[in-house]
């Protein structure tokens, strides 16, 4: 069985301005000695002062990248800017940028390949709505996202798979334990399939309304490799306990 990396990771979203850099040093007190890795992907602003103020003891990274180096794309942040601000991560194709910027897979699929040549590890998100939940459809739906997101030649140190059910972020929803571990050993399946033991080694998290007094139902799934983080990242207390139950 292969190895595959435990990671706890915060997405502050657009949350965050300088004032609250100061969750990091009780992060960094409490827990920068964690047993897995430890991460925060604050709004690209907070990238740089953050890095500093961590020390190295906690990793930092965006929330999204452009799929091009550089050029004319107004607002956008390539992979190498991430990496230049001393990012070691990014989240590719979060639910809320396939929905609010109308992100397809083949976005999602171009951005991660640009973060992976950039030197950072991305995060790539799928997960089914509501609807397709309902519908039966969460595997197939998982199926396409995975085919469509994640470049070939992914391996452990290139990429993480977080699975984020749409309906469960931000709403306090959660699947049934039995519900992530279908999930989950679906996925593992999929990506062993296409890539061999690199694929078996790519780490799997779960995100979804994940919080001090459920993680460790949730880390105890096989396959669980960690967390993607929205809400609880926000306060170190919170993110502290989702550490320590990791
Ligand atoms: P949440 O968000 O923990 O606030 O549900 C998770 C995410 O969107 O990554």
């Amino acid at each position: 069985m292969a190895d595959r990396r435990k990671l706890a990771a915060g997405n502050w979203k657009m949350n965050g301005t300088t004032a609250e850099l100061s969750q990091i040093d009780a992060l960094v007190a409490a827990h920068g000695d964690a047993g897995c890795e430890v991460l925060i992907c604050p709004p690209a602003t907070l990238i740089a002062p953050m890095v500093a103020r961590a020390g190295g003891k906690i990793a930092v990274g965006g929330q999204d990248c452009h799929a091009a180096e550089k050029g004319a794309h107004t607002g956008d942040i390539s992979a190498g800017m991430l990496r230049d601000a001393g990012a070691s991560h990014v989240i590719t194709g979060h639910s809320e940028r396939r929905a609010d910027h109308g992100e397809s897979d083949a976005d999602v699929r171009a951005k991660t390949e640009a973060a992976i040549g950039a030197g950072l590890v991305a995060i790539v998100c799928v997960g089914e709505t509501l609807d397709e939940r309902e519908g039966g459809r969460t595997l197939d739906v998982i199926d396409t996202q995975l085919a469509g997101s994640v470049p070939d030649g992914a391996t452990g140190d290139t990429v993480v798979i977080a699975y984020e059910p749409v309906w469960a972020i931000g709403t306090g929803k959660v699947p049934t334990t039995e519900q992530i571990a279908e999930v989950h050993a679906h996925m593992n399946a999929r990506l062993k399939e296409r890539f061999g033991d690199a694929g078996d080694a790519i780490a799997l998290l779960y995100g979804g309304s994940v919080k001090p007094s459920n993680a460790a139902e949730i880390f105890a799934v096989d396959k669980v490799d960690g967390a993607l983080v929205g809400g609880a990242s926000l306060k170190a207390d919170d993110f502290g306990g989702i550490i320590a139950a990791l």
